[in-house]
Formats: structure tokens, sequence, C-alpha cells
């Protein structure tokens, strides 16, 4: 599969890299690393992302140099495109569209990927993108420096929750250890997003603390974040902090979610598991994906208590 992947590379001139909208570490991560792997064997690559840039990611100067809004793509040449990290083409937004004039590779790690490429390779066993976009810059001999190594450490780091969730296999260090080997900082990366969280994000945490509910004997975990909550604040929608792993976190919780509103009539339900359950499952079951232990979807409601009981008892029968 990588061979096939490889052939395709090194004859296209134009490449498009994509990934999917509500990027997180590794999807920005592995756009921006293969971007500029690629730039360095001499192709013409513009990576996109229909979607804003959350503000813990946006200080990685790499990032903010290849990676733009689906304006860059609309009219790009490109007749080659690679979708990094997203499981189905709803995920990659607008990019979806220009799928039916250009040549599609998909590289990912979701097992619930949709296989929606002219050519899939697709790793459940790889912890994040990230890594199998170092396997593709490996094998087209591209030469790291600091920068390069450090951004494609990065999503490495987000997807393992810094070396410390299940999906950290042996293979997690090795490439780890490679890419420090070339001068990656994952001090930086630390820095940058665990000791850097604005004050108000602990304010917020308060209030979902005061609206967080417990079910079936506490293996049940779930909070909201409303919009209304996020003014209060002002925080910005596509910077709703991550509680979902503060829930997930409380002795006898199994599943945790956090219901965090999008639009008036919209939520993203973000869901963690912390041993033996599979979210995705549930996730697929309302129409999004994921992985065993961290799945989310987004779904058009008003109501967001019908939505909760709903979830609740698909949930309730399994637990
Ligand atoms: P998060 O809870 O951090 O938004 O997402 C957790 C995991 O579930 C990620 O691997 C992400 O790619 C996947 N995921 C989250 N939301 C969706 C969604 O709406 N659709 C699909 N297919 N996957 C999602
Ligand atoms: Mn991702
Ligand atoms: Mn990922």
């Amino acid at each position: 599969m990588i061979k096939e992947i490889i052939n395709e590379i090194k004859n296209a001139d134009t490449i498009l890299v994509a990934g999917h909208i509500m990027p997180d570490g590794d999807d920005l991560s592995s756009v921006t690393s293969m971007v500029m792997g690629l730039e360095k064997i001499g192709k013409k690559v513009v990576g996109v992302i229909d979607d804003e840039i959350p503000e813990y990611l946006s200080g990685f100067e790499a990032i903010n140099k290849c990676v733009r809004d689906f304006d860059c793509a609309k009219n790009n040449p490109a007749d080659l495109i690679i979708i990094v990290d997203a499981s189905s083409p709803d995920r990659v937004g607008r990019v979806q569209d220009l799928f039916e004039y250009k040549r599609v590779i998909v590289i990912d790690h979701h097992a619930t990927n949709l296989n929606y490429g002219n050519i899939n390779w697709v790793v459940p066993e790889s912890a994040s993108a990230a890594q199998l976009v170092l396997e593709v810059l490996k094998e087209l001999n591209v030469e790291y420096d600091e920068e390069l190594a450090t951004i494609n450490l990065l999503g490495i780091a987000t997807d393992t929750g810094f070396f410390k969730y299940s999906n950290t296999n042996s293979k997690v260090f090795t490439d780890a250890a490679y890419l420090v080997d070339k001068g990656a900082n994952l001090n930086k990366i630390t820095n940058q997003i665990l000791e850097n969280k604005p004050i108000e994000h602990i304010k917020l945490m308060k209030d979902v603390l005061e609206e967080m509910r417990f079910e079936f004997d506490n293996k049940l975990a779930y909070s909201t974040v409303s919009l209304e909550m996020l003014n209060k604040y002002g925080i910005e929608q596509k910077d709703t902090p991550p509680f979902v792993g503060d829930l997930r976190s409380l002795r006898g919780v199994e599943v945790a979610i956090m219901y965090n509103q999008a639009k008036d009539n919209e939520y993203h339900i973000s869901m963690r598991s912390k041993s033996w359950f599979d979210v995705s499952e549930v996730a697929v079951h309302f129409g999004g994906g994921g992985h065993k232990k961290a799945a989310g979807f987004s779904y058009k409601t008003d109501n967001i208590e019908e939505l909760m009981k709903k979830v609740s008892n698909f949930i309730g029968e399994k637990l």
C-alpha cells in the first residue's frame, strides 16, 4: 500500500494535503508535516483545512505557514489530494467537493474509516496519523530538520495524551525517539499546549462542573458547554476546552461525554472511555466515528435534554 502511495506522490507535481474539520493536534501535525516534507523533495504543495485553527495550536509557526483555508484549495491545479486523519468524507468539509476531479489518497488510523479514497491506507494500530506521515516521508528519503521533527512529533504527543493513553505502544516511542534524534523539541510542544491555558478556561470549568451529571452508578459522567457559557467568558466555540478528559479521570467513571454546543441548533458530542467500553460504536450509531476510547459526532437539535436521554439510553444498555 505505501509503495503505491510513494509512486503516486513521485508522479505528481502539485499536491493538495487536507485534514479534518475541528482540527486537533494530530490533524494539524499530519497536514503540516506532509506539506513540509513534500516541499523538501521539490513538490508544489498546499495544505488545507476547511475550518479555523484552535488557539492552542496557533502558536506553531510551521502550522501557520503551511495550512490554508478552503479558498486556496478551490482553484488549486493539483491532480492529487492526500487526506490525513479523516475517517469519512464529511470530515474534510468542502474539500470533498473536489474529489470527483482529483485522485484521492486517504492516510488514516481510525478503525471507522469508510475507505472513501482511490487509495486507502488505514492503520488502526497506529496511535496517530502523524506516524503514518512519518513512514511516508522516511520512504521518500526526506531530510528531517528540527522544525519538521517537532511538528511531526506534535501529532504523536497529542493523540497519545502525551504518551499515556492505551494506544501508546513501543512504535510510539521508536517513532518519537527517531524524531527527537532529528531535533524535535518535546518540551516546546508540552509548554505550548499543557502549560499555556487561558485563565478563562478554568473559570468555565467551574460552570461545567455545576452542570455535571452521573448515571449508572457513576459509570457515565457528562456535562455541557453552551454558547451562552462560552460567551460569558469570551471564549470562541473553536476553543472549547477538552473537559471530557477531566470527567473520564474520575474514579469509577467508564464513559465520559461532553455536549459542546456549536450553533443554536447543533452540538458536537465528544466521548471518552476508560478501559473496556467502545465509544466509537455510539459515535457511529449517531452518525460520527472515532476510536474505541475517543470518538465523537455532530448532531442537529435544539433540545439537548432529549439528545442526552437518547445517548444515555443507548449507552446504559451496554454499561
Ligand atoms: P474529539 O472528541 O476530540 O472531538 O474526537 C475524538 C475522536 O473522534 C477523534 O479521533 C475524532 O477524529 C473522532 N471524531 C470526533 N468527532 C467526529 C465526527 O463528527 N465524525 C467522525 N467521523 N469522527 C469524529
Ligand atoms: Mn484528529
Ligand atoms: Mn488522529
